[in-house]
């Protein structure tokens, strides 16, 4: 299913994400990130690894290389061979390992061995680029400076019609800056995790299960095969629902059951979310 641009009102759009945003807390109250960490230290590692690697397989990666090198001063001397050999399986890994050895002997260098606080403080590490930081700032110390967006969000944020700059879902730069705009800020770390999961769970990239979900009588995408808009569908939860108006709308449309508006609940898989 290909994503393509929605356009709706700024008005619908700020409905629609307010409506997202509270159904996605009842959905996933509890969504978070899925790499495995207890410190800023290894939130970084393990973000840094995370691209073009399933956070799974990321999980798997992280526990002997943070036994091996516990703080960043350890992990700043290490020989790039033996880290090179702990993460190989997580691909990219000679550009990983030059970048996690690189960021550690910047913490340990302008940082007093401590992962900075701040957005330009973390741009400064090899490695972290907006997104990753985004990540430590919003998971580990709580600010929010900024969404992630993942291939999940991307993705999503298209489908659900969330951006309306963005020339298409990989379009991060403008998709955060459209996500920063409709959402609360309180809510851009929240919504981030939520809709990760909602991809995961739901919103597949190639077969999205609409019939399952509780955001298909508000998302403009829902049961459209390319992405198209089915029909124009408002936030309002009294309004007909958008399974019964898009079901008159074409052969395939007409071919598909009813929604069964199935809940989702619980952790996600951790399939992928390359940060
Ligand atoms: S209705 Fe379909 S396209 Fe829209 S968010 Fe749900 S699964 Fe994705």
């Amino acid at each position: 299913m290909k994503s393509r641009k929605i356009r709706v009102s700024p008005q619908e759009r700020v409905k629609r994400s307010a409506e997202v945003t509270r159904r996605l807390h009842k959905l996933y109250p509890e969504a978070d990130c899925a790499l495995e960490h207890d410190s800023a230290l290894k939130l970084l590692v393990a973000t840094i690894l995370s691209a073009q690697c399933t956070d799974e397989r990321v999980n798997m990666v992280t526990p002997a290389l943070f036994a091996r090198y516990p703080t960043a001063r350890e992990l700043a001397a290490a020989n790039p061979s033996d880290v090179e050999a702990i993460i190989r399986s997580t691909g990219f890994f000679r550009n990983k390992a030059k970048n996690l050895i690189g960021a550690a002997r910047v913490i340990c260098d302008r940082f007093n061995g401590e992962v900075p606080a701040t957005m330009d403080d973390l741009l400064q590490l090899p490695g972290v680029a907006r997104k990753t930081a985004n990540v430590i700032l919003g998971t580990w110390f709580k600010k929010n400076e900024g969404v992630v967006v993942d291939t999940h969000i991307g993705r999503l944020s298209h489908r659900l019609g969330l951006t309306w700059r963005s020339r298409d879902d990989k379009d991060a730069v403008k998709i955060e800056q459209d996500l920063m705009v409709v959402l609360p800020r309180d809510e851009w770390t929240f919504v981030g995790h939520a809709l990760i999961w909602h991809g995961r769970k739901v919103c597949a990239a190639r077969k999205p299960a609409c019939d399952q979900c509780t955001l298909s009588n508000i998302c403009p995408s829902a049961f459209s095969f390319d992405g198209k808009p089915a029909a124009r569908v408002g936030a309002s939860q009294g309004r007909k629902p958008a399974s019964k108006r898009i079901a008159g709308t074409s052969r395939a449309a007409r071919a598909k059951p009813k929604p069964a508006r199935a809940r989702t609940s619980g952790k996600a898989s951790g399939k992928r979310a390359p940060r």
